[in-house]
Parts: C-alpha cells; structure tokens; sequence
C-alpha cells in the first residue's frame, strides 16, 4: 500500500506532510489542491513529518490537502524518440505545450507513443545479460541507438523471447527475459532512470585522453577539452559565457549535445528554440537540432524545479553514453543551480555554510561533476559525456563558493575576463588564468603526440610562456612609459599581442572564423610562433608597434578567409614579404 499524507504546513515552495506509512528520501509525492495534482519531492524527513519541495507555484494550497507518495524517486523516461526535442526540467515535452510555461498540474508523456521505430535485434533466446546490455537497435535522425536491458535488473538475467526485427512503438513489448529468481519481465524500449544517482552500467571509466574538438581556438589550441572531460566557464553578466557555450555546442564533435538552460533568462532560451533549427552541423551537413536536446528551465520557474534540471540532463547524457555515444553536456548556469539549492536549503532553516549556500555544497557540485567521464562499456566500445558548465559569480568575484568549488572538480577553466570583454576581446577567456589540466595526462600527451603532432604540448606551453611574458612588459611599460624600457620589450609585447589578436581572439559570428578546425589551428600556431621567434631590427618602438599591426591585420584576415584558398594565399604572401623586408 502506498504511503498517503496530509498537508500540515506551507512555507512558499516547502510543503510538510504528515504521513501514514514510510517514506524515502527523494521520494515523490503529489499533492492534490483545488482540482491540480502537483508533483514534488521529498527533501527531508522527521519522524512523522515529511518535507516535500513543490516543482510548481502552491498558490492556494491548503492545510489538509491530501498526498500520495509514489514509492519511487525522481524519474525520467528514455528511450527513442528524444533527439531534437525540448523539454523542462521534469521532462515534460516544451513543444507541446503553448510556450515555455507549463500550466500548473501538467505533466507531459516525453515521448511519441504513437511513432513506429523500425527495432533490429541484436540477441536471441537463451542469452544471457546484465542491466545495461544492448538487445537492439533503433535509428533515430541517422543516429544508432541501443536499446538495453533495464538497469533495475540485479545479476543476470535470460532473453526468453525476442522479437524479430520489425516496426514497433515504444510501449511494443520487443523481448521477455528471465531473472535469476525465475521471474518473467517484459521489456520494452523504454527505461526509466533516477535522475539524482548515476547510473552505471559500464565496465571501466579511464581518465579520458581523447581531444575533443570544438573549433574554438583559445581551447583547442590553448587550453583543450577531451571526450569525457570537464570544464567550466565562470564569468560576470555579459563577458560571453553564452556566447562561448553556444560556439563549443553547434561545433564541437559530437554525437549528442545536451543543452540545459538553467535559470537563465527566459528570452535567450526563447533565442535558443527559435535559432537551432535553422543551424546546420559542420562535421555532417545534417540540421544540427538532429543530434541536440534542450532542457530548459527559465529563471521564472520554481527554484526546485530548475534544480532538478540539471539533473534530468545529465542522466539524460548518462542512458546515451550507455550506446557508446560521445556526448556534450552544456549547463548554463550552474550558478543559478546552486541558488536553487541555497534557496530551498534556507527554506528548510538548515546551518548555512559559506555564502548561506548548504553545508554540503562542495560535495553536491563535486558529485554531479564526477558524473561526466569516458567509459568503456560491457558491449566493447566506448562512450563519453564531456561537461561543460558556465558560472556566473556576483560581480564577477571569482573568490565565492561557486566558482571556488566548480574549480576544485573540473579539469578545465575557461575564465571570462571583464577586461577583455570591455575591450571586446572575445571570447574574453583569460590566457594567463585559464587552464586545461590534460595538458599535463600522459594519456592526452601521447593522445596529441600521435594525432597533432609529437611537439604540440611544447608549441603550446612556448605560446603560453609567451602570453605570460608579454603581460609582465605591458605591465612595466604601463608603469614606466613607452622611452623607459628597452627596445626588444616592445618586440616581445608585441609578439604576445600578434599571439592575442591572431590566436585567442575569434568572432563568435563570423561563418569562417568561427569555426576552426585542428588543422587549421596547427597552421596558424606555427605560422604566429615562426614570427614570435624571429629576432627582428628595428628603430624605435614605433616601428615594432607599426610592423606588428601590419602582421596582425594580415593575419585577421586569413582568419576570415577561406583556409589555403586563393585570397587566404595571397595573405600568406602578403605576410611573408612583411617577415622578409
Ligand atoms: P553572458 O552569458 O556572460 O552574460 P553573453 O554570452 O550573452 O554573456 O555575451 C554578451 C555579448 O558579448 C554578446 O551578445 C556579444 O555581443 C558579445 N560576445 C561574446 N562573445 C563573443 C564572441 N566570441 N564574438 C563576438 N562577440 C561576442
Ligand atoms: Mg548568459
């Protein structure tokens, strides 16, 4: 029998209910108020009393108002038919709906029940499997997906029935399998996943070493990113942290991209519906919505809403990395997750930690960032989900809880500068701040020194000492004016700047420059380094700033032209009879 409850006390979005029976923690409930049936989840538990966050506006909510406790946690559904669409942060499906406003009670069915899927069997009677194994296969928007055993399964269970490769809907039972205890379960392609534990059906999870490109210069070539990797922009409102998740999500290689828009504003997640559509992927020429899912939660949703948002996306990259799919998960942003968390947190009179953040802040950001990885999975292969989340710290004080937690967990910093943004140096990622651990993995070093080239790390690192190099003089020259320092400080500014201009910079809208492939960056990082190491004669400080602009405007211009065509040539000559003279 279920457990059943009463409302007893009602603070905003917190909801005590004084049950009947046990119940877990996480568990969902609904609560029945005028007619609606409101989902929420338990958050906290006292004896008689459970704490239930509401997912939606309890307006007009009563004392006395009847629960049901649904004997499970929070859950998603899985399985084809999810590829191009958006959902909120319950996954209820946003296109069905009016507009990105769910009318309160409504919870949608995410899939098509209706659509037949053409199912081929990859197994047959009397084999026996594990929760996680692959049974079958379904295409979807050219993607092969994997349909697989259900992971609630415990040891090994026995394919009875199998049916033959066919047209099917989701809720067609496609095999019967036998547990070890001699119970039948039907299957269908539908699973049901937790959303706040990881599932894990894989056999291995290495550090990951594989580069993962996004056609972002001042990543792929400065600070990069692997399949499987985790990395994390934090920055001030408007240095371009969306802007820059948005380049890393319509290039980057990638099988499956997730986008959870979380909190942010409800006008740029009405942009994100309106623009992908219309966007098409570089490495396929496909309609790059084919391989992508929104999950969106605005900032005018409930907070517990937008905390399970998150969630429900990264188990959403879980059940597809599963197939041995390479998948890239983008949250923008985990600030406003974490508000979420602080909110409710506040709300239940908890002992605040640093910020009135919860006390255990730096373990939830750590556990949810520990979801990411590159696996290698039961059926042979391999599957990834790379990370990326954007951090949007109050005036841009990279000292608070958030930022200072994310930078504990992710591999990566891209960290947006004010500065640079004001000067519209974009993207403003910091070069001297940011970083890229894998730079350091003997795994990525041999990874880059047989796909790159064997000296990449070291170009690398000489571009960054060069970046370091270049600050520290611009900093003298700042203090001690132009005629005060030596002649070949200004070269060596110049130098980091030529780097600067030709390198980190990228016009995020520009066809050409905004997407550059690892070729392309190759190129250009020996073409920039070559100059950087020639030791040029001038005449005075002009000269060298006067050379340098001539070599950076001719470089900008390759970046906009069309790689080792005519009119890039032609600024490649350009530019040599400048080095030679
Ligand atoms: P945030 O998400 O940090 O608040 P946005 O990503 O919305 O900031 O960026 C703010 C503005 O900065 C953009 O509208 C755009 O004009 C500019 N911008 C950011 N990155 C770039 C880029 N790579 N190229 C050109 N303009 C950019
Ligand atoms: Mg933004």
């Amino acid at each position: 029998m279920a457990t059943k409850g009463k409302v007893v006390g009602i603070v905003s979005n917190l909801v005590t209910v004084a049950v009947d029976g046990p119940v877990a923690q996480n568990e969902i409930c609904y609560i029945t108020t005028g007619g609606d049936r409101l989902m929420s989840e338990v958050i906290k538990v006292i004896g008689k009393n459970a704490y239930a966050q509401v997912f939606e506006s309890t307006r007009g909510m009563k004392v006395g108002d009847e629960v049901e406790f649904a004997g499970h946690l929070l859950e998603i559904t899985l399985g084809p038919g999810m590829l191009s669409r958006n959902y909120d942060g319950l996954q209820n499906d946003l296109d069905k709906m009016e507009s990105v406003f769910l009318k309160r009670g409504e919870y949608t069915f995410p899939l098509d029940k209706e659509r037949l899927w053409h199912f081929k069997p990859i197994v047959k009677t009397g084999d026996v499997l594990s929760a996680g194994r692959w049974i079958g296969e379904v295409e979807e928007n050219h993607q092969l997906l994997k349909i697989m055993i259900p992971f609630q399964f415990n040891g090994q269970c026995t394919v009875k029935e199998i049916v033959p490769a066919g047209e099917y809907t989701v809720l067609h039972p496609i095999a019967t399998v036998t547990d070890s205890e001699g119970n039948d379960h039907e299957i269908t392609m539908i699973q049901r996943w937790p959303v706040k534990k990881a599932v894990t059906c894989h056999k291995e999870k290495p550090r990951p070493f594989k580069l993962l490109e996004t056609g972002v210069r001042p990543i792929d070539t400065v600070n990069p990113i692997v399949e499987g990797g985790t990395g994390f922009i934090p920055g001030a409102f408007g240095t371009g942290k969306t802007v820059l998740q948005h380049a890393i999500a319509k290039q980057a290689e990638a099988d499956i991209v997730i986008m959870a828009a979380c909190g942010e504003r409800a006008n740029e997640v009405v942009e994100i519906f309106a623009e992908y559509p219309h966007l098409t992927d570089p490495h396929t020429g496909r309609k790059l919505s084919e391989r992508t899912i929104i999950i969106a939660n605005t900032s005018n949703m409930p907070v517990a809403a937008r905390e399970a948002s998150v969630y429900t996306a990264m188990t959403i990259a879980e059940y597809y990395r599963a197939m041995g799919l390479r998948v890239l998960l983008m949250a923008d942003s985990t600030s406003r997750w974490a508000q979420a968390l602080r909110e409710m947190s506040n709300r239940l009179e908890e002992l605040p930690g640093p910020d009135a953040f919860p006390m255990d802040l730096s373990a939830i950001i750590a556990n949810f960032y520990a979801r990411a990885g590159y696996v290698y999975l039961e059926d042979g292969g391999a599957g990834s989900i790379t990370f990326i989340g954007t951090v949007s710290p109050a005036g841009g004080n990279l000292k608070e809880p958030v930022t200072e937690n994310t930078k504990k967990v992710a591999r990566c910093f891209y960290a947006l500068e004010q500065e640079r943004a004001d000067k519209k140096r974009y993207p403003a990622v910091n070069p001297i701040d940011s970083y890229s651990k894998y730079l350091e993995y003997d795994e990525f070093q041999e990874y880059i020194a047989t796909h790159i080239a064997p000296d990449w790390i070291e170009k690398v690192y000489e571009l960054k000492t060069r970046m370091l190099r270049g600050k520290e003089i611009a900093e003298q020259i700042n203090i001690l004016g132009d005629d005060s320092v030596p002649l070949d400080y200004h070269q060596t500014f110049w130098k980091s700047e030529l780097i600067d201009f030709v390198i980190l910079q990228q016009d995020a809208f520009d066809a050409i420059d905004a997407v550059t492939p690892m070729e392309r960056q190759h190129y250009m990082l020996d073409l920039i380094l070559n100059i950087c190491r020639k030791d040029f004669q001038f005449g005075d400080f002009v000269e060298v700033a006067e050379f340098f602009r001539k070599a950076i405007n001719i470089c900008k211009q390759m970046n906009y032209s069309g790689f080792q065509g005519e009119e890039f040539e032609g600024y490649v000559k350009e530019l040599k009879e400048l080095v030679e003279k």
